[in-house]
């Protein structure tokens, strides 16, 4: 069953976008069979990856989901009331005067640095308990987490950590979706010496295709959140994800052209041929990325019908001259079984990731399941 939330009455909008949420937990499902060797949290930062994070923690609480991550505090205090019983971190690290909104909701701080550290360990000192939270370490990234010479000075002072519970040591992969990849290797045998020199403390390190690049990447906890939304964990082989997102665009206009003429800003497209324009009303400002323009295609009936022209703000256009059944009122597949998230994403010069969470807040959004 189809349910809908906000954004206009599914049936008269321009676009639809269903999202299924029983997908969401099959898929997590599927982790949690290839993660033996410790449970597996879902990342629902950035609005679960623009999918509705109250929608899906929900779901994943009631498969049995227990660790949850966003990367703001603010994310994490909009969903702690769905999940008081679950652990919820926040992956950016601690700013500087939230300690007590963390102590206070206990939601845990990844701390990435000495100085947040020290932070945490003087707020702990202040309230006399000890405070829970994840450690980071940087292994490659170069983006977040203690860098190798704040290891170093933290593996020869654990005093520093007096006061915090350390829950997870983390660090997090930077190809892993690149299965031969060199630094893989030698981010684990990092992370393994990192631990090594620090108080004991369970660990954390695959992202969603960490999980798939074997026992060796196995940890105590995984943190995936792309493949939870269908997004291809190991590109190059079969999607091994359920198919989470449909977005259907209601056919606004059809018109006929002659050959010579053009279609949209610039005319980037010229019509080779007598064609028939399909217009549709999604356009960049709905997440419908601009560089796509004359290149990818919707689906209609399981076959493609290509996008011709500039994609514009509110509209984009289709070739739909060898389809003379589509008419106004039908629903062209943008996003869907036929044409996933990363297909989408190769027309647009980016990745699964940037389509789902560019997606916009102006269509009919329905979820099933939850
Ligand atoms: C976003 C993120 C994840 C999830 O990565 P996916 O590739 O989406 O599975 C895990 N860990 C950290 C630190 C992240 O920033």
């Amino acid at each position: 069953m189809w349910e809908g939330v906000g954004g206009g009455v599914a049936h008269t909008a321009a676009a639809r976008l269903e999202i299924d949420l029983d997908a969401i937990a099959a898929n997590w499902r599927l982790l949690r069979d290839r993660h033996p060797s410790g449970p597996v949290a879902g990342v629902v930062k950035a609005d679960a990856y623009g999918l509705g994070a109250r929608e899906v923690v929900a779901r994943l609480h009631r498969e049995g989901c227990r660790h949850f991550f966003v990367a703001h505090l603010g994310e994490a205090l909009a969903i702690r009331a769905l999940v008081p019983d679950a652990m919820l971190a926040v992956l950016n690290g601690l700013i500087p005067g939230t300690e007590a909104d963390y102590v206070a909701t206990g939601i845990l701080p990844v701390l990435g640095s000495l100085a947040e550290i020290d932070a945490w360990a003087t707020e702990a000192r202040r309230l006399g308990r000890l405070l829970p939270a994840l450690l980071h370490v940087d292994t490659g990234m170069s983006r977040l987490g203690l860098d190798p010479r704040e290891l170093a000075t933290l593996q020869a002072d654990h005093a520093r950590l007096d006061g915090i519970a350390l829950r997870y040591v983390m660090t997090h992969l930077v190809s892993s979706e690149i299965p031969d990849a060199p630094m893989n290797q030698r981010q684990r045998r990092r992370f393994a010496a990192a631990r090594a020199g620090l108080p004991p403390a369970p660990s954390s390190l695959a992202n969603s295709s960490g999980i798939f690049l074997g026992e060796a990447f196995a940890s105590d906890l995984a943190r995936p959140g792309a493949a939870l939304y269908g997004i291809n964990p190991t590109p190059g082989r079969p999607n091994p994800m359920h198919p989470v997102v449909r977005l259907l665009a209601r056919v606004l206009q059809v018109r006929d052209i002659p050959a010579g003429e053009t279609v949209g800003y610039n005319g980037t497209w010229r019509a080779e041929r007598p064609s028939r324009i399909a217009t549709v009303g999604v356009g960049y400002a709905d997440g419908w990325h601009r560089a796509q323009s004359g290149r990818g295609a919707a689906f209609f009936d399981g076959k493609p019908v290509p996008l011709v022209g500039r994609v514009s703000m509110d509209l984009t256009t289709y070739d739909v001259t060898a389809r003379p059944e589509i008419g106004v009122g039908d629903h062209l597949e943008l996003i869907g079984p036929s044409v996933p998230p990363d297909t989408v994403a190769e027309a647009a010069g980016t990745n699964g990731y940037e389509v789902l969470t560019s997606l916009g807040r102006r269509f009919a959004r329905v979820y099933r399941g939850g």
